[in-house]
C-alpha cells in the first residue's frame, strides 16, 4: 500500500459521540486520519473526581486542564482498524493496557507508557531541527544493518518523521518542555533522548551523534539536547523525531506550531 492509499483509507473513519452522564463532551473533529490526534474536552466535571474516556472498549485518561474541565488526547496509528467508534465516559481512572512484551525495545516501550498528571509543555511544539523532511510518518520501511557477524532487520511502517540537515553535528532542540525519561544508546535507535511532556504526551529523538542531557533532567522547550548523527540503524546522518500519545505513535507534523 502506498502512502497515498494509506492516507485515503483513513479518511473514511468517523466518530460517534455519546455520553452516560449529563457532562458536556466536545470532540475536536468527527472524522480523523490515522496519525492524527482527537482531543476530547469534558466540561462541568466534578472537582475532585477522576473520569475515563472510552473509545468503544479502550480506556483513555482524562486530565484536568481547568477546575471543572478535563481533556483526553487519543492518538490513532496505523494499527487502528475500525471505521466507526463511540465515545463514552465513566467515573474513576482506568489504567491503560498495552502489551509491551512484543516490543523489540522493552525499555523504550515502557518509557512511552509514562503518564504524568501535570502538563509540562507550553504552547505549540516545534520541529527539533530545521532541515529537509527525508522520511514521512506512515511510509513502509525495511532496514538492515550488519552488527558484528549478524544483520539487524527491522520492517514496518515508519512511526516518526526523519529530518536531514545534510551534515553531522547540527544542534537538535527539545520540541517542548518536559522531563528527560531516557538519554542512552540502543542498538536500533542509536543515541536516544525521550522527553515526557505530561498527560501521556512523549517525544523521542533517535540516531543522535552526541547527547547533552541526562535522565531525570527537566528540559525547557528549545534547549539543545544533542546533535545530528547516524547512530543505530541509520543510513546517514538524520534525526528521527517521534511523537507519542499514550504510547501510540502519531504524525509529529500534526502538532507542529499547533496548540494542544
Ligand atoms: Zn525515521
Amino acid at each position: 500500500m502506498s502512502l497515498k492509499e494509506f492516507l485515503r483509507n483513513i479518511l473514511l473513519f468517523s466518530i460517534i459521540s455519546s455520553s452516560l452522564f449529563s457532562l458536556e463532551i466536545e470532540v475536536s473533529s468527527r472524522s480523523i486520519k490515522l496519525g492524527e490526534v482527537l482531543t476530547v474536552i469534558v466540561k462541568d466535571a466534578e472537582e475532585n473526581k477522576d473520569y475515563t474516556i472510552w473509545l468503544d472498549d479502550s480506556p483513555y485518561p482524562l486530565y484536568r486542564i481547568g477546575t471543572k474541565t478535563l481533556r483526553a488526547l487519543i492518538g490513532f496509528d496505523f494499527n487502528f482498524k475500525k471505521r466507526n467508534c463511540s465515545i463514552n465516559i465513566s467515573e474513576g481512572r482506568v489504567a491503560l493496557e498495552r502489551d509491551i512484551e512484543k516490543a523489540k525495545n522493552k525499555v523504550l516501550a515502557r518509557a512511552l507508557l509514562t503518564e504524568t498528571e501535570k502538563q509540562l509543555w507550553k504552547g505549540g511544539f516545534i520541529l527539533p531541527v530545521s532541515g529537509r523532511i527525508s522520511g514521512k510518518y506512515g511510509e513502509r520501511r525495511i532496514y538492515k544493518k550488519s552488527v558484528g557477524n549478524s544483520f539487524l532487520t527491522w520492517r514496518g511502517i515508519h512511526s516518526g518523521l526523519d529530518i536531514t540537515t545534510g551534515k553531522r553535528g547540527s544542534p537538535i532542540v527539545a520540541s517542548n518542555s518536559g522531563n528527560c525519561l531516557l538519554a542512552r544508546n540502543f542498538p536500533g535507535e542509536g543515541n536516544t533522548v525521550v522527553i515526557d511532556h505530561g498527560h501521556g504526551v512523549i517525544t523521542t529523538y533517535f540516531h543522535l551523534e552526541k547527547i547533552f542531557v541526562k535522565e531525570g533532567n527537566f528540559i525547557k522547550k528549545e534547549d539543545v539536547i544533542g546533535t545530528i548523527g547516524s547512530s543505530g540503524l541509520a543510513s546517514g546522518p538524520h534525526l528521527h523525531f517521534g511523537f507519542y500519545i499514550h504510547s501510540i505513535p502519531v504524525d509529529p507534523l500534526f502538532f507542529i506550531n499547533k496548540r494542544l
